[in-house]
């Protein structure tokens, strides 16, 4: 779908910190690069319809990221060890091995 200058397209409007129908108002590579909110008649970049990450996100984002560095690289990188899944099913009784044996020759 091509988006034409003018068009009302949903995006997410940080003045009214909404998705709101904002009018297309400059294009680069078919893609709506500004909009301007119809409630608010803010222009800003086409944000494809995501809002921006909260401050609160980015402090915990940054937060995440301190605690990875002070673990180090070498266990940053580990993937976090998974505890092992509870039995939901009690254990099977433990069978003595069938062993085939050879009919012994006669
Ligand atoms: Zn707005």
């Amino acid at each position: 779908m091509r988006a034409r200058l003018g068009d009302v397209i949903d995006d997410y409007c940080v003045k009214c910190k909404r998705i709101m129908n904002h009018s297309v108002v400059s294009i680069l590579n078919d893609e709506p690069a500004k909009v301007r909110c119809r409630t608010c008649h803010s222009d800003h970049d086409y944000r494809h319809e995501q809002a921006p990450p909260s401050k609160a996100d980015l402090r915990k984002a940054a937060l995440f990221k301190e605690v990875l560095e002070r673990l180090g690289p070498a266990t940053a990188e580990d993937p976090l060890p998974v505890p092992e899944p509870v039995a939901a099913e009690p254990e099977p009784v433990a069978a003595p091995a069938k062993v085939k044996r050879a009919k012994p020759r006669k």
